[in-house]
């Protein structure tokens, strides 16, 4: 199994899209962003989500420069952290990002957190959208929001986020948000796609692999795609950073996706709760 086609793009409610697959680099140290992200550019990522927070903008966007590949073919996600959600704080802080990343504008830009005990993710939401209205980035959501909190956000300021990020695997596959994500028109994008590997070694997917010759990692990113799900796996691996995006070849059954959507666990979240982070 190794036949590839264009990675599929989700379109987002702006009128941009987003492809199906991109890039993750949270943990990549700084002085090994560019060595990583000129692997997944030659590997066929044209998507690549970082952050203020991951402290590598610099590398990533050295990465990208060395690439050679011309702007408009890759897709450049960042996002405003936590201590920076004041209304007078939010431009600064994006313009940071893009002096790092080496840019001029960016294609999606994310309020990482909405640490609601705060009160500040609509002030924050209302400068990204001046953001976009400035045409400094193409497109801005959310990450990390609950339902409660896009609609607070939306009853609030009237403008609905393109993207809602969120923790997104087998064991956590948020079925109930997915669904008010498609209510709102809001594209649902997985992070820790593979459940930073723990999910990797259930029986169910080696079996699913087994029978399409291809790896559990392949079967669980497979199964983001079906489900419409944009997804953002991680590797420093050359070979995982490849076959990651290797998994447009082969389909799963209906069968086989609602064996994986039975993984689901109440408990299954491996990060923060939304509610409660605060950094
Ligand atoms: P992932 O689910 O992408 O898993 C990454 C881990 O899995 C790494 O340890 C990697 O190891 C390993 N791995 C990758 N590919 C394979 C494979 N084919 N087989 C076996 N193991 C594999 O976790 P992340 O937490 O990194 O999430 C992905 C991205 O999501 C982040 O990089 C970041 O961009 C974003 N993110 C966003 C958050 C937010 O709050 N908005 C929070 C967390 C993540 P190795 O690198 O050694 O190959």
């Amino acid at each position: 199994m190794t036949s590839t086609t264009t990675v599929p793009a989700v379109a987002l409610r702006g009128g941009t899209s987003i492809p199906q697959l991109g890039f993750g680099v949270f943990k990549v140290p700084d002085g090994e962003a560019a060595q990583v992200v000129s692997l997944a550019l030659d590997a066929g990522y044209r998507s690549i989500d970082t952050a203020a927070a991951y402290g590598n903008e610099a590398g990533v966007g050295a990465g990208i420069a060395a690439s050679g590949l011309p702007r408009d073919e890759v897709f450049v996600t960042s996002k405003l952290w936590i201590d920076m959600m004041a209304r007078e704080a939010v431009r600064p802080a994006f313009e940071q990002s893009l002096e790092r990343l080496g840019l001029d504008r960016l294609d999606l830009y994310l309020i990482h957190w909405p640490v609601p005990g705060a009160g500040r993710f609509v002030e924050a939401w209302e400068e990204l959208v001046a953001l976009r209205e400035a045409g400094l980035v193409r497109e801005v959501g959310v990450s990390n929001f609950t339902a409660e909190h896009l609609d607070a956000l939306v009853a609030a300021t009237g403008v609905t986020p393109a993207v809602n990020q969120v923790e997104l695997h087998p064991a956590f596959s948020q079925r109930a948000l997915r669904a008010h994500h498609r209510e709102l028109g809001i594209a649902t994008e997985a992070w820790s796609p593979l459940g930073q590997g723990t999910v990797l070694g259930d029986p169910v997917l080696s079996a699913i692999a087994d029978a399409h010759g291809v790896t559990p990692a392949q079967v669980v990113l497979r199964w983001h795609l079906q489900a419409g799900t944009v997804a953002i796996p991680k590797s420093v691996t050359p070979e995982r950073i490849a076959a990651n995006l290797d998994v447009l070849g082969f389909e799963l059954s209906a069968e086989q996706v609602a064996a994986i959507d039975g993984l689901d666990q109440v408990d299954g979240r491996i990060g923060p709760d939304p509610e409660e982070f605060a950094g």
